[in-house]
């Protein structure tokens, strides 16, 4: 923010749906302040995101900062790093190695997962707005699925042997999570193409070269 200042740059701030913790309301709209506990496993991500959205906040009131703020929601695609832990990549990975689907909880939590694609076009959008425009913006595919939908849709598409297995719910998962894009509909006019199947399609093809070369 400081080199923003002094350079006159228009800086963009990778936020995250992880500000509204697990949320209360649904789907989340920007001006939803979000239910996040401070103390736990994840708190130093989502508040750690929170207080970069401040300073943001706090550059542009006090020094006229020109800040773009997306709150960027689940997001996929090919070159994902295979061992990154997140829900896509690693049921890809399992199906490909034949391995057990570990989903966490009973898989009734919820995400809406946007490709690629979509987001970096609509971060572009958002880059490319008028001087006045500093978001918060929600960035996210408001298609809206259980964890056990993606696990089958995985399966189904890969045609793999693997088993679906249970493992603990992580503490403080979200339940829930399903942007409100009205704002950046209306702001960016921008929303979301890639369809979740037409995205898996493209993502388990990278893996699956990942998987062949070795
Ligand atoms: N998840 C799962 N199995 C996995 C990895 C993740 O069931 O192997 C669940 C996780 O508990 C969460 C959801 O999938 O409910 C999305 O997890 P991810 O880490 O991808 O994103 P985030 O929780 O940050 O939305």
């Amino acid at each position: 923010l400081g080199l923003a200042k002094r350079t006159k740059a228009r800086i963009l701030q990778a936020s995250t749906s992880e500000v509204y913790g697990d949320p209360e309301i649904h789907p989340q709209e920007e001006s939803y302040w979000g239910n996040v506990n401070p103390i736990g496993p994840r708190s130093c991500y989502d508040e750690g995101k929170r207080c970069a959205e401040t300073l943001c906040f706090d550059y542009h009131r006090q020094h006229g900062v020109e800040i773009k703020v997306a709150r960027i929601f689940n997001t996929y695609g090919p070159r994902m790093h295979p061992n990154d832990g997140r829900v896509v990549s690693n049921f890809i990975m399992q199906a490909l190695r034949g391995e057990d689907i570990t989903i966490y909880g009973d898989g009734s939590q919820t995400r809406s997962f946007c490709f690629v694609d979509d987001l970096v076009d609509g971060l572009i959008g958002l880059m490319n707005t008028d001087t006045g425009v500093t978001g918060p913006i929600n960035l996210g595919n408001p298609g809206e699925f259980t964890i056990k939908e993606l696990a089958e849709l995985v399966i189904e598409m890969t045609g793999t042997s693997s088993k679906l297995v249970q493992k603990p719910l992580p503490q403080d998962d979200p339940r829930k999570r399903k942007p409100d894009i009205t704002r950046a509909r209306n702001t960016l006019g921008w929303e979301p193409q890639v369809k979740l199947r037409d995205g898996l399609e493209k993502t388990i093809a990278y893996f699956r070269e990942l998987h062949a070369a070795g």
